[in-house]
């Protein structure tokens, strides 16, 4: 514990070399989890130290796109996380009780969020990712504070309409310490049997996100890449093996490996 009561969070101490990015999204089912999970496996296989904090208490489902099934295990006062693709993985999942939603207020929320960043045994990383709920709920605001350091990576599918709740979560930014390092483009395109692209949620999506939060935040915003439709994508998710590693070498796994190394 720190000296004021509240809990050690080594992530935040000044000179932490951790760095931290907070996957956010403006609503759920643009492939925000899909994004974090492959970021971590591709950071992970690139010889970096990975831990992946599962925030999303709505849809947390970064365990089953990980392959994670056992819970962190309790060493003395702190917790284990389970390893899966050489990423340290803790959701809130794990902790949910069995067959019930989580109903959590902020208060409770801050409280797990808080836990989960001091009380599991995290180890040196190189990076944490931050798996956020959508939209700019208590949670982004506990990270916000917690973490005054972390980075935000806008997740956005093209459609004009997804991007205007996207632009929302980036803007989190402006009113905290946290700045925006870059949008991510998913679904961006479906390459079709006959060689063409499919635009099927139209396009221009992450240039409007990146436009709108460069404008706000007086810096650039990079869309740091587009990440297209891919069966292999939704099934690595299902299965438990990301796409960057059951098939490093499809579009989406290529633009996905891009992104984690831009970070
Ligand atoms: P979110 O975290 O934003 O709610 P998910 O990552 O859970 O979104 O993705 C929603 C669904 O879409 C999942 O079934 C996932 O497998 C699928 N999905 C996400 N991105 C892609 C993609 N590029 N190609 C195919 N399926 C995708």
């Amino acid at each position: 514990r720190g000296g004021d009561g509240a809990p050690r969070i080594p992530f935040a101490e000044p000179g932490s070399l951790t760095k931290v990015f907070a996957v956010a999204s403006g609503k759920g089912g643009v492939g925000k989890s899909s994004v974090t999970a492959n970021l971590a496996a591709a950071m992970a296989a690139d010889g970096l130290r990975v831990g992946v904090l599962d925030a999303d208490i709505h849809g947390f489902s970064i365990p089953r796109m990980l392959g994670v099934t056992t819970k962190p295990t309790r060493v003395d006062d702190m917790l284990l996380p389970p390893i899966a693709h050489e990423v340290k993985v803790v959701s809130i999942g794990m902790f949910a009780p069995q067959g019930k939603a989580v109903v959590w207020r902020g208060p409770m929320l801050h409280r797990a969020v808080e836990q989960f960043l001091s009380d599991v045994f995290w180890g040196d990383l190189d990076v944490l990712l931050l798996d956020l709920p959508p939209g700019t709920g208590d949670v982004a605001i506990s990270v916000a504070q917690l973490l005054p350091g972390s980075q935000i990576v806008v997740v956005t599918t093209p459609q004009l309409a997804a991007a205007e709740v996207a632009e929302r979560a980036g803007l989190v930014a402006a009113q905290t310490e946290q700045d925006v390092v870059g949008v991510v483009e998913n679904m961006a395109w479906l390459d079709q049997p006959d060689g063409t692209r499919l635009e099927l949620f139209g396009s221009g999506g992450g240039d409007a996100v990146s436009a709108g939060l460069a404008e706000t935040l007086g810096h650039d915003v990079p869309v740091l890449g587009r990440i297209p439709l891919d069966v292999r994508l939704r099934e690595g998710g299902d299965g438990g093996v990301p796409v960057v590693v059951a098939e490093p070498e499809s579009p989406a796994a290529v633009a996905l490996r891009d992104v984690a190394r831009s970070l």
